[in-house]
């Protein structure tokens, strides 16, 4: 079916973030870097969004874009980030500073980067609760439950504690139940469990789900591990070079991906190779680059099923089912042979 519409039907869900059309370029030495084109993305209230692609998708700048944390040389050009209908882009710095960390909260993949290393744990705890009624010893009491939510063994010891007397994984969790003691509606996550092992990213996992379902927020999830966002999220965007060329349902786009990038990128994924193997496979060919206007398909030269229309024509969103769209002409193809 043609994807006619401006977005699809998302299960009657409220919508907590509607991004639409966003444009995002970095000035360089260079030339301008097209981070980000023509973005939409909706995030549901009280579901988790998974945002997977390879490195330079412009996964963390979409991240980023959305908590108003972006680097001086980079430039919004158009569209729109509406989050619980207000549009963070067209809202007054002091107005978006008092929803971060309040509505809206972001942990990342080094927790260094969250917490202030020369401050204890508790005192950046019952700070993070500036915006709520209380004294300081009923948010340390607060604090020191969220502790032992996020499984901090002995919180009432360890919260005197500072960031480098914790091991990594153990820092994570500090910076989960720092993120989510106000309550926020949004989670922002950048590759949080990036840096851990194997065993600690599963009970990291595990912790924000058992949290994030407690709490009732919703979660932007930005991985490049598909396992991760398997287990994590309700619905998954994938980015190339940029754009998101398919978003949807995770099942839905795990099982039956409908955009060929989305195939490559499952197709190599370690998690779902069965037989053996020394090489772990690639998609052939490079990531173009960003610097300049593109004409055609984003993915047009690295894809098998390139056609002629693919050099020229950039593919509008199809829907697939329900919930799913994509961007490739082949879709539209499929649309016109069985019509
Ligand atoms: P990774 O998986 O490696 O974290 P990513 O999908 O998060 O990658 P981004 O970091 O968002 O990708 O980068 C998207 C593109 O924007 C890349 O080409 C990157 O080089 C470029 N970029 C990011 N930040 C800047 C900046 N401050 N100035 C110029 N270019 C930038
Ligand atoms: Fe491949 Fe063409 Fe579809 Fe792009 S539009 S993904 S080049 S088939
Ligand atoms: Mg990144």
């Amino acid at each position: 079916m043609r994807h006619d519409d401006p977005r699809p039907p998302l299960s009657c869900s409220r919508l907590l973030l509607e991004i639409r059309d966003l444009n995002l370029d970095f000035g360089t030495p260079r030339g301008r870097v097209h981070a980000l084109r023509n973005v939409s993305l909706d995030v549901p209230a009280g579901q988790v969004v998974g945002i997977v692609g390879e490195s330079g998708s412009g996964k963390s700048t979409l991240a980023y874009t959305v908590m108003g944390l972006l680097p001086e040389n980079a430039d919004v050009t158009s569209g729109s980030i509406l989050f619980e209908g207000r549009n963070l882009l067209k809202m007054p710095a002091p107005a978006r500073r008092s929803l971060l960390g309040d509505r809206v909260s972001m942990i990342f993949q080094d927790p260094m980067t969250a917490l202030n290393p020369v401050r204890t744990i508790a005192s950046q705890m019952i700070d993070i609760q500036h915006h709520e009624q209380g004294s300081r010893s009923e948010k340390r009491a607060h604090a020191l439950d969220m502790l032992h939510r996020a499984g901090i063994p002995d919180p009432q010891i360890r919260i005197g504690a500072y960031p480098h007397h914790f091991s990594g994984g153990m820092r994570q969790r500090v910076c989960i139940a720092m993120a989510l003691l106000v309550k926020p509606a949004l989670l922002v996550a950048d590759e949080p469990t990036t840096a851990l092992d194997a065993t600690l990213e599963v009970q990291i996992i595990h912790l924000l789900k058992e949290l994030q379902k407690e709490i009732g927020c919703s979660v932007l999830f930005v991985s490049h591990h598909l396992g991760a966002v398997a287990e994590l999220c309700d619905r998954v965007a994938v980015m190339y070079a940029g754009e998101v060329v398919e978003q949807g349902p995770v099942r839905d786009i795990f099982h039956n991906p409908a955009h060929p990038y989305t195939r490559a990128l499952l197709e190599c994924d370690p998690g779902r190779i069965k037989k053996s193997t020394r090489t772990l496979p690639t998609i052939p060919g490079e990531v173009p680059s960003l610097l300049g206007s593109k004409e055609g398909c984003i993915f047009h030269s690295r894809c098998s099923q390139a056609f002629n229309r693919c050099m020229h024509d950039n593919p509008v969103e199809y829907r697939i089912g329900m919930d799913q769209v994509a961007r490739c002409h082949v879709l539209d193809k499929q649309r016109l042979v069985s019509a």
